[in-house]
C-alpha cells in the first residue's frame, strides 16, 4: 500500500516564521543534527535536544518522508583537549596525544550511543567524527581564503566576517552594533562580542595536531559541521538542527562558512530546541539538580517515561523538568498502554443505557485527523497528544456498553501502531502479566467511574486471584505491586 505522504511545517529560526518544509528531492528530507563533543556524559538537556530532533524525524517518516540524517560526532576541541592532555609530560609525542584523545571520546562516544539506544532514539544515516573529515576542512578554508573570505595570521586563519553581508541574519544581530575587525580563538563567545572567528587554530604546546598548509594546526569547532554536512548531505540541504544555544555563534559561522564557500542558500529550514529547566531552576552541577540519563536510571526512571516527558511538551517551549512530571507521564503512558491491551482483547460490555453520538471509525479518523494537523503544525505534541486521549475516554466508555468489533478494534490498534512510530512509547504488542495488570486496573477505574460497584469488586478480586495488590493513592490513581 502506498503510503499518503503529508507536507509538514516547522518554526524556521533564519525566518521567524512556521513554514512548510518543501523538500529539495521530492520525498526525501535531508537533515543535519550537531551532535554531542564526547568528554563527558550527556544530560537531559542535552539529551533534550537529541529527544526532539529524535521526533522530527520519525514524524517525516511516518509522514511518508525518507530522511536521510546526519549526526556528526565531535571529537577534537578546546574541551576535549583540555581532558585528554592535562597529565601528559611535555615531550609526548603527537601520536601519543592523538591516542590519548582518541581513548577519551571513544569512551564517551559509546556511551553516548547506549543513551540514544535506552531512549529509542533512532541512529543516524551518517555518524561521521570530526578527525576523519580533517582534509575537508582544510580544502574549506583554502576555497574560503581564495574568495578572500578567511585570513592568515600566526599560523591560524580566521573568518572575515565584514567579507559576508549576510553574517548576523540567523541569530538576527543588530549589525550597526557589531565590531568588526577583532577576532577571537575561542569555539564559545557571546553575542555582544561578535568579531572575525578561528576557523584553524595554531598548535599551542601540549595540544595534538594536523600538519596544514598554515603550518601545524586543528581546525575550529564551526569549520568541522559545515566540512561534515556539505561532504555527506551535498549543497544544499532540508533541515539543520540543534539546542537554541547552537544558534549564536555555532550556527550563524556555520551558514557563513558554507554559504560564503557555496555561493547560494545552504540550508533552507534552520530548526532549535529550546532549554530544559530543572524544578524551575536552571541546571547546574553546584545547584546539585544536575541529571544525566544514568543519574535519573539509578532512580528507578525507565528512559522511554523520560522520552514521553519531554516529547510530550513542546519543543520551542521551555521545559520545566520535575519529577511530578516523571509520575504524570507514566501515569499517562499506563493509560495508552491499558487501552491497547483491552483493544487487543474481545470486548465485554456491560450494557446499560448508551447513546453513541458518534461510530467509533468515525470517531477514530476525527482523531486521527486531528492528530495530525497538529504534528504537521511545528510539531505540537501537546494537541496531538490530547486528540489520542479524547479518543480513548470515549471508545472506553463505548466498550464499557456496546463492545467494539473486531474490525472496529483493528483499526484502533494501527492507529496506536501509526502514532507509536512517532513516540515510541507504547509497544505494538502488549504481552505478560503487566499489560494485563494495567488493562485490568483500567477497567477497574472505569467500573468506578460509571459507579458500577459489582464490576469494580470483580475485576479487583480478578487482580488478587493473579497475586496483585492495589493500593489506591491521593491523586487518584492506583499503583500495584506483586503480593
Ligand atoms: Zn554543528
Amino acid at each position: 500500500m502506498k503510503k499518503m505522504r503529508r507536507t509538514l511545517s516547522l518554526f524556521n529560526t533564519l525566518t521567524r516564521r512556521v513554514e512548510p518544509v518543501l523538500p529539495v528531492t521530492e520525498g526525501r528530507i535531508s537533515l543535519y543534527t550537531c551532535g554531542p563533543t564526547v568528554y563527558n556524559y550527556a544530560h537531559i538537556g542535552n539529551l533534550r535536544t537529541f529527544l526532539f530532533q529524535d521526533l522530527l524525524k520519525r514524524t517525516f517518516q511516518a509522514a511518508g518522508h525518507q530522511v536521510e540524517h546526519c549526526m556528526n560526532i565531535t571529537d577534537v576541541e578546546d574541551k576535549i583537549i583540555r581532558d585528554s592532555q592535562g597529565g601528559l609530560a611535555a615531550d609526548t609525542s603527537n601520536e601519543d596525544r592523538h591516542t590519548a584523545m582518541k581513548a577519551l571520546t571513544e569512551r564517551f562516544t559509546a556511551i553516548f550511543l547506549e543513551d540514544l539506544d535506552a531512549l529509542g532514539i533512532l541512529r543516524a544515516d551518517h555518524l561521521p567524527k570530526a578527525t576523519d573529515f580533517v582534509p575537508q576542512m582544510i580544502r574549506l578554508i583554502q576555497d574560503l581564503k581564495a574568495k578572500g573570505l578567511a585570513y592568515v595570521r600566526d599560523g591560524s586563519v580566521y573568518y572575515r566576517i565584514a567579507g559576508f553581508p549576510q553574517y548576523g541574519c540567523l541569530a538576527h544581530l543588530d549589525r550597526e552594533g557589531m565590531q568588526v575587525g577583532a577576532s577571537v580563538d575561542a569555539d564559545e563567545y557571546e553575542r555582544d562580542s561578535v568579531t572575525d572567528f578561528v576557523l584553524w587554530k595554531a598548535t599551542k604546546p601540549g595540544e595534538p595536531r594536523w600538519d596544514s598548509p598554515w603550518g601545524p594546526g586543528r581546525p575550529g569547532w564551526h569549520i568541522e559541521c559545515s566540512a561534515m554536512g556539505m561532504e555527506l548531505l551535498g549543497e544544499r540541504m532540508d533541515i539543520h538542527s540543534g539546542g537554541v544555544d547552537l544558534i549564536f555563534p555555532h550556527h550563524e559561522n556555520e551558514m557563513a562558512q558554507s554559504e560564503g564557500c557555496l555561493g547560494h542558500r545552504w540550508v533552507n529550514h534552520w530548526v532549535h530546541g529550546e532549554f530544559l529547566m530543572v524544578e524551575g531552576q536552571k541546571m547546574a552541577k553546584s545547584l546539585g539538580n544536575f541529571f544525566t540519563l544514568r543519574d535519573l536510571m539509578a532512580k528507578g526512571v525507565d528512559p522511554i517515561t523520560l522520552r514521553y516527558a519531554i516529547q510530550s511538551n513542546h519543543y520551542r517551549k521551555v521545559l520545566n523538568f520535575s519529577f511530578e512530571g516523571l509520575r504524570a507521564a507514566e501515569n499517562a503512558l499506563k493509560r495508552i498502554r491499558a487501552f491497547r491491551v483491552r483493544m487487543e482483547g474481545e470486548g465485554q460490555a456491560g450494557g446499560g443505557p448508551w447513546k453513541a453520538s458518534l461510530e467509533p471509525t468515525v470517531r477514530l479518523e476525527q482523531a486521527r485527523e486531528v492528530f495530525w494537523a497538529a504534528m504537521a503544525d511545528d510539531l505540537n505534541t501537546p494537541e496531538a497528544l490530547a486528540a489520542v486521549f479524547m479518543l480513548i475516554t470515549y471508545l472506553n466508555a463505548q466498550d464499557d456498553h456496546v463492545a467494539l468489533t473486531r474490525e472496529e478494534r483493528d483499526a484502533v490498534l494501527a492507529f496506536l501502531d501509526e502514532t507509536d512510530a512517532i513516540f515510541a512509547a507504547w509497544p505494538h504488542q502488549t504481552s505478560g502479566l503487566d499489560g494485563k495488570v494495567e488493562a485490568l486496573i483500567e477497567a477497574r477505574r472505569a467500573a468506578k467511574a460509571a459507579r458500577n460497584w459489582p464490576e469494580a469488586d470483580r475485576v479487583r478480586d480478578q487482580l488478587k486471584a493473579l497475586g496483585i495488590v492495589l493500593e489506591d493513592r491521593k491523586d487518584g490513581t492506583t499503583g500495584w505491586r506483586r503480593g
